[in-house]
């Protein structure tokens, strides 16, 4: 389908960052045909009245777990590991696929519905998010959070042909792309990542692995190995491939320097970060070293939503509070991170509105107090709206959202049905 936006207020590139300007988008099949001008012989089969509009490139969660839906709000104000292995664990472990699906799709439209047009998902629950995704149009990179001792482990081993097996059924789906997910340091022994990281190499998958995130982690590593987590899995080469690093929250300013070194790219959680109690990512040398820096929300469990928004928000505020410096990171930075850099991470040609990219745009409603009066629409993205204005959200073409209503699925259903599954899941009827 072709869809002309016109006479739209629109996020685009400028020298120094992004300026909002009025003009016609016009979007051929899944691509973004051309921003300004009409293209030659373009037959407009919808058009879209961009009055009191902005268009904006849709936000890249660069982490999160969506069948985590389903623990929102159930368990939280706990330290680190009564919350991981105590209550959030245990309750994985009650989970059908069934349960993952329908937690993934509440997901799914609540990023749609806050202006989320790709995300990275860790799952457990093979062909279960990827499903969600296609169901409600957004586009997503999925990877099976993968644990085990060594590639003698016959359950860690089950769990990588899984991942395996998942991008080979979804392999006809265009909106999907994969990676495979190691979970963590301290849930992989060394054999076991040596084994993903070959399989990564052979298969041609980039990488996604939690970081850092607490302090914990790094104090086990340096007693376990003698080095920090980023040291220990340069050491092991695991930098050679592509990889997105959740959280980096305890750094060194030598793992700081591998990872500008290695490209690897730092998907910040702000949100999950404070609520966990784990601290604040150095994001400001992370910049300033050349670190690829992302947003993602993490899951609902720690956040306790996947609004980007929000994200973004803390992203710049906390670091201009913790280094005392309000130029620190600035709204044009904030933005870079939630799309372009975003985009860069997951290796998707999207992220800023411009001529060939993929059509992944999100359409706001002016008329909203967080964007009156119009001073500056740039700096009201990250520092005044909060994710109501989303009205209509196009992705890969396609609309997926008109006018706040979901196009693809009745989402009325799904809310339905996890509060069924959340009744199941504490032992109810
Ligand atoms: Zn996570």
């Amino acid at each position: 389908m072709n869809i002309a936006l016109k006479n739209i207020t629109a996020l685009l590139k400028s020298e120094n960052g992004y300026k909002a300007e009025k003009t016609d988008i016009y979007i051929e099949g899944d691509t973004i045909k051309a921003v300004g001008k009409t293209p030659e012989n373009f037959k407009i089969d919808k058009t879209i009245d961009g009055n009191d509009k902005f268009a904006v490139p849709g936000f890249i969660n660069c982490h999160t777990h969506t069948y985590m839906s389903l623990f929102r709000n159930l368990a939280d104000d706990l330290f680190f590991d009564d919350w991981l292995f105590k209550n959030i664990m245990p309750m994985e472990d009650k989970l059908s696929n069934e349960d993952a699906y329908w937690g993934a799709l509440l997901s799914c439209i609540e990023m749609i519905k806050t202006g989320t047009t790709c995300f990275l998902d860790m799952h457990m629950f093979k062909n279960q998010t990827a499903k969600a995704a296609v169901d409600t149009g957004i586009r997503a990179v999925i990877s099976r959070g993968l644990t085990g001792r060594d590639r003698n482990d016959k359950d860690g081993v089950k769990r990588v042909n899984e991942a395996l097996e998942e991008a080979e059924d979804m392999k006809g789906s265009k909106r999907l792309s994969f990676m495979l997910a190691p979970h963590a340091i301290y849930t992989c022994d060394t054999g076991y990542i040596e084994f993903v990281l070959e399989t990564a190499k052979k298969k041609n998958f980039p990488l996604h692995i939690h970081l850092s995130e607490t302090r914990k982690e790094v104090k086990d590593s340096l007693e376990k190995y003698g080095m920090s987590p980023v040291e220990y899995l340069d050491k092991l080469g695991f930098f050679d491939v592509k990889t997105v690093a959740a959280h980096c929250v305890h750094l060194s300013d030598e793992d700081i320097e591998i990872m500008a070194k290695k490209n690897v790219n730092a998907a910040l959680n702000p949100i999950s970060n404070l609520k966990l109690g784990n601290g604040f990512a150095p994001v400001l040398k992370m910049f300033k070293s050349g670190v690829n820096l992302c947003i993602g929300t993490d899951s609902q469990a720690s956040n306790n939503n996947l609004n980007l928004f929000s994200d973004m928000n803390y992203t710049a505020m906390i670091h201009k509070g913790t280094n005392e410096d309000a130029l620190a990171i600035s709204a044009f930075d904030a933005l870079k991170f939630a799309t372009e850099n975003g985009a860069n991470a997951l290796g998707i040609n999207a992220g800023s509105i411009e001529e060939g990219k993929k059509a992944d745009i999100s359409i706001l409603n002016l008329n909203c107090p967080s964007f009156c009066p119009k001073n500056n629409l740039v700096s009201a993205l990250v520092y005044s709206a909060n994710g109501s204005e989303v009205d209509t959200v196009i992705i890969d073409g396609n609309i997926v959202m008109e006018n706040k209503k979901m196009t693809m699925i009745d989402e009325n259903e799904v809310y339905k049905k996890v509060n069924e599954i959340l009744i199941k899941l504490k032992g109810g009827k």
